[in-house]
């Protein structure tokens, strides 16, 4: 009986101290950290994905569901670098696809599919392209969109932070998309979670 009353409490202290440990951590990072409104949809595992960036001092301009210009929720995060920075993978990805809109929306965008297609991440505004990536997304037979299956690994340089699209200064709109395998439609969720790691 004592042993059980033991092992509760240690459970009590273990979830009392949790939320302190990773405000801690991300303190460390230096980001700003403002708690969005609906944070419903924290399913990412911070053990699956990681920063896009090497650099852990990086400060966040945007958040996941503030409203945007446009007036509909910014379905990622905005994270602040210098134009040229290099963005790394998040999660270890099974193909990837580019879509280039020019001077609107998104500008050169890099998505890559993990999981067998669970999730995508997604990464806008780039300005350059890892070269092997950028060989395959030149080549005459590639249509924007379409995923081309090739292993890339978490943390691998994919890109380059950068300003296309629309945009009014250089930063990483980075997205993770969650798959409904209902609907077979992918929604953006909050990649808060993996802030802290
Ligand atoms: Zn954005």
């Amino acid at each position: 009986m004592v042993r059980l009353f033991l092992v509760l409490l240690l459970i009590c202290f273990s979830v009392a101290l949790f939320p302190q440990q990773a405000l801690q951590k991300v303190a460390n990072h230096n980001l700003i950290y403002v708690d969005d409104p609906d944070s419903s949809n924290d399913v990412i595992s911070a053990t699956t994905f990681t920063f896009p960036f090497k650099d852990k001092t990086i400060r966040l301009s945007f958040l996941f569901g503030q409203l945007t210009s446009l007036g509909t929720p910014h379905e990622g995060i905005d994270i602040q670098a210098p134009a040229g920075a290099q963005v790394l993978a998040s999660a270890d990805a099974d193909s990837y696809s580019f879509v280039d809109n020019g001077a609107k929306s998104y500008g050169k965008q890099l998505i890559l599919s993990h999981s067998n297609g669970a999730y995508r991440s997604v990464y806008a505004h780039l300005n350059g392209l890892n070269d092997k990536i950028f060989t395959e997304v030149s080549k005459p037979d590639f249509k924007p969109g379409t995923f081309i299956k090739k292993k890339i690994y978490k943390g691998d340089y994919i890109g380059n932070v950068g300003c296309t699209g629309l945009c009014d200064g250089a930063h990483l709109h980075f997205e993770i998309r969650a798959l409904d395998s209902k609907s077979g439609a992918y929604t953006a969720v909050n990649p808060k979670p993996l802030l802290s790691n």
